[in-house]
């Protein structure tokens, strides 16, 4: 069956009864190819596209918050340098009109630009249910596979908040300079304390968070020893595999030059 909520509260009472069975579709860029490809099997569609709420871009309390529906064409121009290169790098000019940030999140691919860039950036995600409201948590302790997340049955994403105050970078590796889905890309941040943050893409199940380089740089400080070491231990702690991209063993190399070459974007770096 089809459904097309017209605001968020029937969003969630339709999600609260199909529960697994009710299948959210917002810009469909990937639900689509995984049902043409038969790796995706949906019994009802909760179509997400009436429902205003969810494409809300705002300042609120120092974030910038995200409605889980806003496409990636909406945040190239954003004040997070790392996000808006990172969107600016989706698919084509089709897919960032379509393709959407909590749609996004809810693929979880290991290969989501924008998912890293968020990862690096510290971002919480807002999840919504009708029997339990609102909960706020960490981007990276979603992800618990490739394709899985801990998001329940009767939840949806309602935001992403993105903390402000933070430098940024990305940087991506593709087969060519379009259109090209990662074969390995990473962000890393910087904040008003001088901590900092690292997520990688394609280089484990999920979309990385580097918590052992980033204790490192935070208890030692940032400077060139600090991120040789951050480097090396990031090429340590990814699980890359072997694939048509890209193999494994450059994957786990470009992990520590991407950490390195973005560390020192930030050191020496000026302004936001
Ligand atoms: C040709 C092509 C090129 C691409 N290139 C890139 C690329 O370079 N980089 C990249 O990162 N991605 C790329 N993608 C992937 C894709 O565009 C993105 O992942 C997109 O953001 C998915 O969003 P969507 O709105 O289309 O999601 P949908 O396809 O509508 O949904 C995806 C999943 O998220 C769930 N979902 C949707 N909204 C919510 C919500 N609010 N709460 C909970 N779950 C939800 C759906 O149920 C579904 O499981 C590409 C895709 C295509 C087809």
């Amino acid at each position: 069956m089809y459904f097309q909520p017209k605001n968020l509260d029937e969003a969630l009472e339709i999600k609260a009864k199909l529960g697994a069975d009710g299948t959210l579709l917002a810009g469909g860029t990937d639900l689509v190819v995984g049902i043409r490809k038969g790796r995706t099997q949906v019994s009802n569609f909760i179509d997400l596209s009436k429902v205003a709420e969810l494409g809300e871009l705002q300042e609120q309390d120092g974030f910038l918050r995200i409605g889980a529906a806003t496409v990636h064409r909406r945040l190239e121009s954003c004040a997070h340098k790392a996000l808006a290169d990172a969107a600016a790098t989706v698919g084509g000019p089709q897919i960032r009109n379509l393709g959407t940030v909590g749609g996004q999140i809810g693929t979880a691919s290991p290969a989501g630009d924008v998912s890293v860039a968020l990862i690096a950036l510290n971002a919480e995600v807002e999840l919504l249910s009708a029997a339990r409201g609102s909960r706020r948590l960490p981007l990276a302790d979603i992800f618990t596979g490739p394709g899985k997340t801990s998001i329940a049955d009767d939840e949806l994403i309602r935001a992403v908040w993105v903390p402000h105050g933070r430098r940024s970078e990305f940087y991506k590796i593709g087969k060519r300079d379009a259109v090209a889905i990662s074969v390995v890309m990473a962000a890393a941040s910087i904040g008003p304390s001088n901590d900092v943050a690292i997520g990688i893409g394609c280089v484990a199940p999920t979309p990385l968070r580097c918590r052992r380089a980033e204790d490192h740089i935070n208890s030692h400080g940032l400077d060139g020893a600090t991120i040789n070491d951050a480097a090396q231990i990031v090429r340590e702690d990814v699980s890359p595999i072997d694939d048509h991209r890209a193999g494994a063993a450059y994957r786990r190399e470009m992990a520590g030059t991407l950490t390195k070459r973005l560390l020192w974007r930030l050191l020496h770096s000026k302004g936001g």
